[in-house]
């Protein structure tokens, strides 16, 4: 692992809505809390499958659409998923409210900035499952390809990115950039690297997929955002794995972009 970058030596990122600091120096926390938790839940519910539909139907933020599901939905499973998950990952999530209070109208309709905050643990919850459960198939796959956030490059020096097969490419122009980072590992682990700019992921996960005997796709991106792709690429059979920003701090969720980080450490873990 790279050592002694410009990332690694701020202190811990504050986002908008959620820091995986969640008040302390690193995110191990984070990550090892999570793990618990997955653990504790898949005791009660062993199926790694029916566990995430639980999660997923509860975490669904229309009153009708819960009635129309709430049979099919294990609800002492949800309210001991739920009380839990208040308890353990509020901590991680102390800007949620004052977002939301202050959220204008017109933006309302956007299904990640109106995330309320037991969607985000549900949420922090389905990526680790999602990531045990596909990770294997992602790993066999013949073309691997991951999206990184954009918000993630180095602010500093004008991006050399250039415009690559399916996405921008990191030129790599600075070495502390958290895009090279990212760049140089997933390349290390035969996964072909793109800075994510479209907006149309449908389109393009088409494409890569009729271009390719099988494909898995690694996303980094913001947790809302990383769930989000996550399930578009099991709609259209990609199995996905992903790693959650440390914060949300680009220009969607405040006035001005500003740089991101995440675990290095844990994206290795998840593609070795
Ligand atoms: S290292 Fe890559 S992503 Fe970062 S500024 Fe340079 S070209 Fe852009």
């Amino acid at each position: 692992m790279q050592g002694g970058t410009r990332h690694q030596c701020l202190m811990p990122i504050k986002g908008k809505t959620y820091s995986l600091y969640g008040g302390s120096k690193e995110t191990d926390q984070y990550y090892s809390t999570i793990r618990e938790l997955t653990d504790r839940f898949l005791e009660r519910c062993p199926d790694k499958q029916e566990l995430l539909q639980h999660i997923q139907k509860s975490g669904k933020d229309n009153s009708f659409l819960k009635k129309l599901t709430i049979k099919q939905v294990h609800k002492p499973l949800i309210s001991y998923i739920n009380k839990t998950l208040k308890d353990s990952l509020s901590v991680f999530t102390t800007g949620v409210k004052q977002h939301l209070k202050t959220l204008p109208l017109s933006r309302r309709l956007d299904d990640v900035l109106k995330t309320r905050e037991y969607q985000y643990h549900l949420y922090m919850i389905e990526i680790e499952l999602v990531n045990r459960i596909y990770r294997m198939a992602f790993k066999k796959s013949d073309y691997k390809f991951a999206l990184i956030a954009h918000c993630l490059r180095d602010f500093r020096p004008e991006c050399k990115a250039f415009e690559g097969e399916y996405e921008s490419e990191c030129k790599s122009c600075t070495k502390d950039c958290f895009i090279n980072l990212g760049t140089v590992l997933l390349r290390k682990y035969g996964i072909n690297p793109f800075i994510s700019v479209s907006m149309d992921l449908d389109k393009l996960f088409n494409k890569i997929k009729s271009e390719h005997k099988s494909v898995g796709a690694l996303g980094i991106a913001c947790v809302p955002e990383l769930v989000q792709g996550m399930r578009l690429c099991i709609k259209l059979g990609i199995p996905p794995v992903g790693i959650p920003l440390d914060a949300n701090r680009c220009a969607r969720w405040l006035r001005q972009c500003k740089e991101s980080s995440f675990s290095l450490e844990e994206l290795e873990d998840l593609i070795k």
